[in-house]
């Protein structure tokens, strides 16, 4: 199986690369640093707080008193 080291899209052979899908051990170190990267970015807390302007009025629904109507 032929794949591309994701790192430095260096052709790797799954039957002659160890390292396989990377070219070398750096390659792979470097992608799990990438990884630890990833995690940090996620971890950040969003400073982007966009408040939704939805001011909805809920009127209470006042059910129709169909009283007796006596004439
Ligand atoms: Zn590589």
């Amino acid at each position: 199986m032929k794949l591309k080291c994701p790192i430095c899209k260096q052709p790797t052979d799954s039957e002659t690369t160890a390292e396989f899908p990377f070219c070398s051990a750096r390659c792979r170190e470097r992608d799990l640093g990438n990884w630890a990267m990833e995690k940090y970015k996620v971890a950040a807390p969003m400073m982007d707080e966009s408040e939704p302007e939805e001011t909805e009025t809920n009127e209470p629904a006042h059910p129709e008193s169909s009283g007796s109507d006596d004439e």
